[in-house]
């Protein structure tokens, strides 16, 4: 390994940003930034005002390009959020027993590009993107796209989240990859399909756009309205259980609704909550910590059920 500038290097990082991709070092032979860390800032130069890291640091301008790959034969990492792109990274597997899950077992998949086009036919989308795409050092593909203007995409990993699938990333604000020219771990990243890039399919790009919270389909207000005519007591109850609801952190969520649903349902079950007041308080606060309608009220009915049912077997 040399630290000798490669002027292939430099004409690729020149080209990307003629492109308006905005990029930076990678250190050479590696993925990571060549940049230095926030713990290391020495607070001059770009950082004089406070530290960039690279995503703000990623540049078009040809000098400041020209300048950093003169002292070395540095990889190039496009930030893709600067630069309006929404990369699809289609990877291959790490090593044998790297294999699909449930979801794509037993439809002869074996890498991400399978996964893709299975999305694709789903989706009843061709398969075939007529758009830039690099083939990266370890047999993968990213496929280069135009983002949707006014759509804030951040990057995605497999099936994660807002992930597409196995093998299948997404890399856009937060995110950079690999561009062709560089090479790691001595494999090279080379250009597949020359064209420039087209705009993100509509389809992917509502796939990869954050769902909305759950929009509560209670007026909470009349709930709380309703709970205040109560007895003091009755009241403090239903504030108490519907608090450790609405706190409930995922894992215990479910069971936390079930709990607090029989505990009201005991106060059903003695006549003094009305039954849709409980219902209503126990679903305003099952949707505030994230759970579904329908969920919510299959939990509410059966924990108020043994509630009320304990009441009746002590009498
Ligand atoms: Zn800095």
């Amino acid at each position: 390994m040399t630290d000798r500038p490669s002027p292939d290097l430099l004409s690729a990082a020149l080209t990307d940003a003629d492109c308006g991709w905005h990029i930076f070092p990678l250190t050479p032979n590696h993925k990571y930034p060549a940049l230095h860390s926030e713990e290391r800032c020495p607070r001059t130069g770009p950082c004089t005002a406070g530290h960039l890291g690279w995503e703000r640091r990623a540049t078009t301008d040809p000098d400041v390009i020209r300048r950093a790959w003169s002292h070395g034969p540095y990889n190039i990492g496009v930030a893709c959020g600067p630069s309006a792109l929404v990369v699809v990274d289609l990877d291959t597997p790490k090593h044998p027993g790297d294999l699909p899950p449930a979801r794509w077992a037993g439809q002869g998949i074996t890498d991400g590009h399978d996964v893709f086009a299975a999305l694709c036919e789903e989706h009843g989308q061709p398969a075939f993107h007529d758009t830039f795409t690099v083939r990266t050092g370890r047999g993968g593909t990213h496929l280069y796209f135009i983002a949707p203007a006014g759509l804030v995409l951040r990057n995605t990993t497999g099936e994660k989240g807002q992930g597409l699938g196995w093998k299948v990333d997404t890399r856009a604000h937060g995110g950079y990859v690999v561009a062709a020219g560089s090479t790691v771990a001595g494999h090279p990243y080379t250009v597949a399909r020359d064209v420039p890039p087209m705009p993100l399919p509509a389809w992917l790009a509502t796939l990869l756009t954050p769902k909305a919270p759950p929009v509560a389909t209670l007026d909470t207000a009349a709930v709380r309205a309703r709970i205040g005519r109560l007895q003091a007591y009755v009241q403090a109850a239903v504030r108490g259980e519907t608090e450790k609801v609405a706190g409930a952190g995922e894992g215990v969520r479910n069971h936390t609704l079930f709990a607090s649903s029989a505990a009201l349902g005991r106060l059903v079950g003695a006549g003094t909550l009305p039954e849709p007041d409980a219902t209503d308080a126990l679903l305003a606060a099952g949707q505030a910590c994230g759970l579904g309608e329908a969920e919510c009220r299959r939990t509410i009915a059966k924990g108020l059920a043994r509630g009320a049912g304990a009441v009746g077997r002590a009498a």
